[in-house]
This record gives structure tokens, sequence and C-alpha cells, in this order.
């Protein structure tokens, strides 16, 4: 049996035990929606008081030079790119992960016109599959989408197979696709891979370029704690850089913006990703919180994840059994990501119950409790209090007074 001086112990030993402070969270509160808005970082709110007074106050139109406004989607992204194992010149900022999936999906089919198949998980989050679906609209026979089972996705690599889009992540499960393996295999039958990183950047030491990955998408707003709505990050190999068109043409990703040309001329490199003006604001916010994480270990940080998702499971294990809840995230820690989720048919009451005791977990139709952890603030004593919470919970059946409510517009 597990006690609560194990895991007080464990924070104790915590190497990330110092970083909890960096953030800030509401007092009292445990949260687990770390995979879907991170918490606030104590520099971020800083970064951004002195962007709006000293530089859009003090600065204004001079901002875009004086203080390096311009610059931002790629220096950003360079410092994205050291948390995804990919090299300066590769990432850029901007835009939202839907946005940039549109734009790399199109430019990355366009790279082998003779094939028309992309390839998808039909579980994929929803977003990627609308998006796919909008380009099938949009190119109609030149882009036929194929979604198929997460199970029978390794089966459907074939020699139509134009690109394969996969989160890294399964946004409900938490399971892992094998990086490495896929993409090589992809390659060998003469096709491209985009991975969605969504879930995964911040969390596992990603290497985009030891696996060959040709591109990949990913949101600021989760682990990396960007804030809401964050700018997303799209990466592209420099190998496909020269070659490739991507549909949104807008003058920010034109050769020379300020020459004021007539006609569009992509820029060389990473830029030609880019549309329109970025959020500067919003840009700002997210470069701090990268900078608070850029010097921490993301093994650290990766092992700390399974040890905390590997306790939550032992726990609900030893003190929830029998309660009804079915375990959908992989018991192999090495396939986990950073979040727990159970079905439950009660499960949108439950999580209401828990969130009025102010454990902050999340609900996925039709039936998924998600808890998500983010080692840089997630302590073992917060799991050990989670689940004792859920126990009582389910104890004295006091989910039963959340069961008619309507479910909120966010679950
Ligand atoms: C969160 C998430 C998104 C979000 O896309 P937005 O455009 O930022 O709303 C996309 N894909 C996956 C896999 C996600 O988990």
């Amino acid at each position: 049996m597990i006690k609560q001086q194990d895991c007080i112990a464990l924070d104790e030993q915590d190497p990330l035990a110092g970083e909890a402070g960096k953030y800030y969270l509401p007092e009292g509160m445990l949260y687990f929606v770390g995979n879907s808005l991170g918490a606030l970082p104590l520099a971020a709110a800083q970064r951004v008081a002195s962007i709006i007074r000293d530089e859009w106050g003090e600065e204004l139109v001079s901002g875009w030079n004086k203080a390096g406004w311009y610059s931002s989607p790629t220096r950003v992204g360079d410092k994205v790119a050291r948390l995804i194992g990919a090299d300066a010149g590769e990432v850029t900022v901007t835009d939202s992960t839907s946005v940039n999936l549109f734009k790399s999906i199109i430019a990355a089919t366009g790279l082998n016109p003779q094939r028309r198949v992309c390839l998808t998980d039909r579980k994929i989050f929803p977003t990627d599959l609308y998006i796919m679906q909008g380009i099938e609209e949009l190119l109609g026979d030149r882009f036929t989408l194929k979604a198929v089972q997460r199970n029978r996705i390794a089966d459907a690599i074939d020699d139509d197979l134009a690109l394969l889009v996969l989160s890294h992540v399964d946004y409900r499960s938490g399971d892992i696709f094998d990086m490495q393996d896929i993409t090589h295999r992809v390659h060998e039958a003469g096709g491209l891979v985009l991975w969605d990183l969504c879930h995964s950047a911040g969390i596992f030491d990603v290497r985009l370029n030891e696996v060959d990955a040709d591109f990949a998408v990913g949101c600021g707003y989760k682990f990396l704690n960007g804030g809401p709505g964050a700018p997303s990050f799209v990466f592209v190999a420099k190998r496909h850089q020269k070659q490739i068109n991507q549909p949104l043409t807008g003058w920010m990703g034109h050769a020379d913006p300020f020459a004021f040309n007539e006609s569009y001329e992509s820029a060389p490199g990473i830029r030609k990703m880019l549309c329109g003006t970025p959020s500067v604001i919003a840009m700002g916010c997210f470069e701090a919180a990268l900078d608070q994480l850029l010097p921490v270990s993301i093994a650290a940080i990766r092992e700390k994840s399974t040890k905390l998702t590997r306790l939550f499971i032992d726990l609900m294990k030893e003190r929830c059994a029998g309660f009804g809840f079915t375990l959908i995230s992989s018991e192999n820690d090495a396939i986990r990501g950073s979040q727990i989720s159970y079905t439950h048919e009660n499960g949108y009451a439950i999580m209401q119950a828990l969130i009025a005791r102010n454990v902050i977990g999340d609900f996925r139709a039709p039936d998924c409790v998600r808890f998500g952890v983010a080692p840089l603030y997630t302590s073992y004593m917060d799991i050990w209090q989670a689940v004792g919470t859920l126990k009582t919970i389910m104890e004295t059946e006091a989910w039963q007074e959340f069961q008619a409510q309507n479910m909120a517009d966010v679950t």
C-alpha cells in the first residue's frame, strides 16, 4: 500500500521541486489540466506588463526594430527548436496549430504531386481531421484523405502515400506513437510525415532531426505554458524548405515585405511559413515561458511525468477500484504521455464534483475523464490528494447532484 508519507518523501527528493514556485496557481487548487492550458509562469506576467508599458507604450512603431518584434517569429522559433530536436532556422512561431496544419499539409503534399493520399488516425484530435477534410474539399481529386484506426496505420503505409499526419501523443488516452519507427517506414514507402506535437513539446525529449522528420506543428499553450491562445510553432526540415509552397501567401512570408512589390515571392527559409503580422504581446508571453523552461532538463521532466502518472494509476487501483473507472491510458510507462484517462459512465458529473472541490481535471466526450500532470508544478502530494478526493466523491455519491447539469461550452 502506498502511504501519504511515501508521497511526501517523493516530493522531498524531487529534483524539479524548485520549479513550482515559478508558476502561479490559485491557493488550494490542484490543477490537472496543464495538458490543455498550462499554468501562468510568473516571468510571463512581468514580461507582458513590460512589453505593453515599455515597448508598445514608449517605443511605439519603432518597437518593430528596436524591441525585436519583427524578428520574433524566428527568434522564438529557434528557442522552440531546442526543445524538439530541430536546428536553428527550422522552426517559426506564428498563427494557431490549426492554421499551421493547413499550410504545412498543403506544402507537404505539394512536394509529391504524383501521389494524393493523406493518411491519418481517424481518432486524431478533431481539428487536424477537420483541416484535412477542408483541404480535400479545396483540392478535389488532388487530395484524398484516408482516416484509419490507430492500429491500422502501419499497414496502411504504401506506395500511394503522399503524407502521413499523426499526433505523437493521443489527446484522449495519452498513448504515444513510435516516431522513429513510423517516420522510417513512411520514408521507405516514399512518403512524408507531419507530426503534431501539441501534447509532446515540453514533456518529451522529441528529436525531430534524429528521426529525420519532415514537418511538425504544435501549440504554445499546453505544456509550454505560453498562455491562452499562444501562437503555435511549425517545423519544416531544412531539406524541404526551398521546394515547398504554402498557400497563405501573406506579406510576412515574402522575401522582402518592405519592398512592397506587386508580386509574391516567398522568403527563402522558414519565414516563408509566415502569413501576417505577428501577435507581439502573445509572442512575448510565450517567449518568457520558454526562457523559464529552457534551462530545465527535459529528461528530468519526462522522468517525473512518468513517475507522477504511475503513482496516479497505482493509487487509483488501491483506493478507487470497484467504482467503475476503466483506465484507457497505457500501463506501459514507455508509451504513456503526461496524462491519465479513465472512462466512466458518469464521467461528466464526477468531474464536476471534483472541480467543485478544487481538483481541476477535464472531460472529453463521450465518457472520458482526463488528468494531465505537469512535472514543473504538479507534486506527488497533489496526486495523493486528488485520488483521495475522488474516493470520497465516489463513496458518498456526491457526484449525483451534478448529474442533471448541462455541459458547459468548454469541458
Ligand atoms: C490542442 C491540440 C490542437 C489545437 O489546435 P488549435 O489550433 O490551437 O486550436 C491541435 N492538435 C492537437 C493534437 C491538439 O492536442
